[in-house]
């Protein structure tokens, strides 16, 4: 629970370590001990104000973030099962973010920002914060990107994204809704813009098997929920994947009243999900089959089959990855749907068409995650500049990006 009686037991805790090993965890690199210090000295308002300078997502961060992998699971007493938790002190922390009044001075410059998710969020409201007009542009009807699109609600209150709505509008923020790039307008239309950001996330889905009427990607269930609650009602679906995307499916296709499995190449403890989202899945019923890599998809005798080839894992090594090694032992499983969330990636097809000099330099934009075309200059910044990634990793490089836009304009 976060009151204030309990996050200042758990700041008294916190070693104050010379070497965090919390912040080296952190994406966004927030000054844990620091910020843990001042509230030790009951300092709330300058513990508010370094995680607010640090990050502007702090009231996502502390809702979705992989605290396992990153500052609980890294803190050095979490040897001894003591971790600080420090996702519940920012909890407590980021409920006034969005109330917060920053310091607004116009510096007379003007940026064009194409996509209203998590970076594009970041971009915003730093930009406008540091006396920029800002214009943002997105082609959904809210804010939010795959938090408003794909997040589904039993694990994001998307109630959040109002208040970060009001909050740029509070900063002055210009946000133009369901306008599409390349549809709705085209970069040459932001020609007055010395500066543009494109935060445009990812845009397409990784695809491992051959294409057949019962498989569906997992993106477009997320997306669409309501369309395919009928279609999976008491039918028993596969899901491929082991990251939160998969877990986020087969949760929600649980909920449709469907018997539902996860087809795992590797084994749990080795997915990519949050231990929080595999644990969830579990608990409501979710089965995973491990150490299954999907061959193909078959259907005889009008029975649908996944076919799956079982896997052998090298011995565990807690430093990397385990080795994958193909078995040649193959199975077929039945099912009614496969739903394939094996990944999303960035597509660059509207600059490769709109601009030739970034099809030829594509390697060394994305290396420098910038590029001048004739007077602007146009940043590519979080999952659209470093493909599908976690929350705080995005926002983390829309940190960068205004950072070196700052430098460099
Ligand atoms: S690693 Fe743990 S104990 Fe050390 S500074 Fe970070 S939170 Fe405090």
């Amino acid at each position: 629970m976060e009151n204030y009686e309990n996050i200042k037991k758990i700041a008294n805790n916190c070693l104050n370590c010379k070497k965090p090993l919390c912040v080296e965890a952190c994406p966004m690199h927030n000054p844990i001990p620091s910020i843990l210090n001042d509230i030790k000295n009951d300092h709330l308002d300058m513990a508010k104000d370094k995680l607010f300078t640090s990050s502007k997502v702090t009231l996502v961060c502390s809702k979705l973030c992989d605290f396992e992998r990153s500052c609980a699971g890294k803190c050095i007493l979490a040897k001894k099962g003591k971790g600080i938790p420090f996702y519940m002190v920012e909890a407590y922390l980021a409920k006034s973010f969005c109330e917060n009044t920053f310091v607004k001075s116009q510096n007379g410059k003007k940026v064009a920002i194409i996509g209203a998710g998590i970076s594009g969020i970041t971009c915003a409201i730093s930009l406008a914060k540091d006396g920029y007009s800002v214009y943002l542009f997105d082609k959904n009807a809210q804010i939010g990107g795959v938090l408003t699109e794909s997040i589904p609600s039993f694990r994001f209150d998307k109630s959040i994204l109002i208040n970060y709505a009001k909050l740029l509008d509070d900063l002055g923020v210009k946000v133009y809704l369901n306008k599409t790039l390349g549809q709705d307008f085209t970069l040459d239309d932001l020609n007055s813009f010395k500066c543009i950001i494109m935060a445009l996330g990812t845009q397409g889905s990784r695809s491992v098997l051959n294409k057949t009427a019962f498989l569906i990607d997992g993106i477009s269930v997320l997306k669409n929920i309501d369309s395919y609650k009928a279609t999976f009602a008491k039918k028993k679906i596969l899901v491929i994947g082991g990251g939160n995307v998969a877990m986020d499916v087969a949760r929600t296709v649980k909920r449709m009243d469907a018997m539902v499995h996860i087809v795992y190449r590797r084994d749990i403890l080795s997915a990519p999900a949050s231990k929080k989202e595999i644990t969830d899945a579990l608990n409501e019923g979710i089965i995973f089959d491990e150490c299954l890599a999907p061959i193909k998809l078959i259907t005889e005798n009008n029975t649908n089959y996944l076919e799956v080839e079982k896997m052998q894992l090298e011995e565990h090594d807690t430093h990397a990855k385990k080795a994958i090694i193909p078995t040649g032992e193959f199975r077929k499983m039945t099912c009614d749907y496969v739903i394939e969330a094996v990944g999303e990636y960035p597509s660059y097809e509207y600059l490769e068409k709109a601009i030739p000099t970034f099809a030829q330099n594509k390697e060394t934009i994305l290396a420098n995650g910038y590029f001048k075309y004739h007077e602007q200059i146009i940043f590519l910044t979080g999952d659209y500049l470093i493909g599908a990634s976690s929350f705080a990793k995005a926002s983390a490089m829309a940190n960068k990006t205004i950072k070196k836009l700052e430098e460099i304009t």
